[in-house]
C-alpha cells in the first residue's frame, strides 16, 4: 500500500507529521513517501505542484494531504499559487467524489453554535461532486450583454451543466456509502428552477431504484440549508452538486464547532483518494506547535477504510481520538475550562498511546 505525504505548507508540516506517526504505529505494510506541494514546492522548484509530485501522487494508491498557502504568495500570477496544487492534483487524478463527514463528538457539544440537544450525536456525510457544475462549465467569460434588461451593458455569464454519467457516478458513490451506514440518502438540487437539477434529481431517483435498501429523499437547496440548522440529525448521507456542495459542507462542519477536528477524501473511480483536513494552512499559528492534528489524524482514518481497505485499523485511529478526547486532552482551538490543554505534538503522542487499549 503505497502512500505519497504531501505536508505542504504551514501547520501542514506540523499536522500531518503526527499523522505519519500514527499510520507507522499500525503495523500495516505501508509505503511512505514525501514530496513537497503548495509554496514550499514553488520556492523549490518554481511551480505548487512539481512534475515529480504529481507523478507521485498518481502512483500511489492514496495521498495523504496537509494544506497549501500562505499569504505571502497572493501576488504570484493564479497558476503559479499554492492553492492551483489541490485544483491539479483533483484534475490529474480524476477526483470527483469529495466526502466531508460533519461528526460532533460528545466532548465537543458545547463548542457548536447551535444547542447541545441538536448536535449531540451528529452523523452526517456531505458527498459533494466536484469536478462538474457552474465551477467548470463552458461557455463562461465577460463580454457586451446581447439582451436582457440591459442590452450592451457589461456582462459576466457561467454555464451550469451536468451530464447523465457524471450524475450516475456521483449517485453509486452515495449510496453505496448510505448501505454502509445509516441508509439514508438525501439529494439536495433546485429542480423546481433549474433544468441541470430536474436531470440531477431524474438520475439520482433512477439509481435509486438499484439501492431498495437505502431511503431517498430529495429537498431543494434553500430547504436543506434550513434544515442543517433547525434539525440537523435528519440527514444521514447527503449527496449535491458541486457549487450547492461548497456550501452545505461547511455550514455542515461549523454545526461542529471546530475545523480543526474534520476530515475530508476526495476520491476517482478507482477508490484511489486524496485526503486532507478540511481547513488550510493557518499562517497565523504556524511554527507555534499549537495545531489541532486530529482532522489530519481522522483523514489518515478516511484514507484506510476507503482507498485502502483497512476498516478495522481505521476505527482503530478513530478508537484513540475519542479516549483522548474522553481524557480532556484538548488543543487549543478546542479547549474550554476543566480540560488540559497540549500542544500539536502532545495531541498526536496521545493518540499514539491511545491506540493500544
Ligand atoms: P484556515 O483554515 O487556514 O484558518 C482559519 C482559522 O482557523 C485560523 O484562525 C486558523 O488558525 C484556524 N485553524 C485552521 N486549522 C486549524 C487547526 N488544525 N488547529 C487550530 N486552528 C486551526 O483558513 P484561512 O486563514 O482562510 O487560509 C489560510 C491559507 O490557507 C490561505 O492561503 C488559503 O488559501 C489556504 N487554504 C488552503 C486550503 C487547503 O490546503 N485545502 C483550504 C483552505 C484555505
Amino acid at each position: 500500500m503505497k502512500i505519497a505525504v504531501l505536508p505542504g505548507d504551514g501547520i501542514g508540516t506540523e499536522i500531518v507529521a503526527e499523522a505519519v506517526k500514527v499510520l507507522k504505529a499500525l503495523d500495516l505494510k505501508l509505503e511512505l513517501e514525501e514530496a513537497p506541494v503548495g509554496g514550499t514546492a514553488y520556492d523549490q522548484h518554481g511551480h505548487p505542484l512539481p512534475e515529480a509530485t504529481l507523478k507521485l501522487a498518481q502512483a500511489a494508491d492514496a495521498v495523504l494531504f496537509g494544506a497549501v498557502g500562505d499569504w505571502k504568495y497572493d501576488k504570484l500570477e493564479r497558476a503559479l499559487r499554492p492553492e492551483q496544487a489541490i485544483l491539479g492534483l483533483r484534475k490529474h487524478m480524476g477526483l470527483f467524489a469529495n466526502f466531508r463527514p460533519a461528526i460532533c463528538y460528545e466532548q465537543l457539544t458545547h463548542a457548536s453554535s447551535l444547542k447541545p440537544e441538536l448536535v449531540a450525536g451528529l452523523d452526517i456525510l456531505i458527498i459533494r461532486e466536484l469536478t462538474g457544475d457552474i465551477y467548470f462549465g463552458q461557455p463562461r467569460g465577460r463580454r457586451q450583454a446581447p439582451d436582457g434588461h440591459f442590452p450592451g451593458a457589461e456582462e459576466a455569464f457561467d454555464t451550469m451543466r451536468y451530464t447523465r454519467p457524471e450524475i450516475e457516478r456521483i449517485a453509486h458513490v452515495a449510496f453505496q456509502a448510505a448501505q454502509k451506514r445509516g441508509k439514508h440518502v438525501t439529494s439536495v438540487d433546485k429542480a423546481n428552477v433549474l433544468e441541470t437539477f430536474q436531470l440531477w434529481k431524474d438520475v439520482v431517483t433512477e439509481v435509486g431504484q438499484q439501492y431498495p435498501d437505502v431511503k431517498l429523499d430529495h429537498m431543494y437547496v434553500d430547504n436543506a440549508a434550513m434544515q442543517l440548522v433547525k434539525a440537523p440529525k435528519f440527514f444521514d448521507v447527503v449527496v449535491t452538486g458541486n457549487m450547492f456542495g461548497d456550501i452545505l459542507s461547511d455550514e455542515a462542519a461549523m454545526l461542529t464547532g471546530s475545523i480543526g477536528m474534520l476530515p475530508s477524501a476526495s476520491l476517482n473511480s478507482n477508490r484511489q483518494g486524496l485526503y486532507e483536513p478540511s481547513h488550510g494552512s493557518a499562517p497565523d499559528i504556524a511554527g507555534k506547535g499549537v495545531a489541532n492534528p486530529l482532522a489530519t489524524i481522522l483523514s489518515a482514518a478516511m484514507m484506510l477504510r476507503f482507498s485502502l481497505n483497512q476498516p478495522e485499523a481505521a476505527e482503530r485511529i478513530e478508537t484513540a481520538v475519542k479516549k483522548v478526547l474522553a481524557q480532556g486532552l484538548r488543543t487549543p482551538d478546542i479547549y474550554s475550562e476543566g480540560t488540559t490543554k497540549v500542544g500539536t505534538r502532545e495531541m498526536g503522542e496521545a493518540v499514539l498511546k491511545a491506540l493500544t487499549p
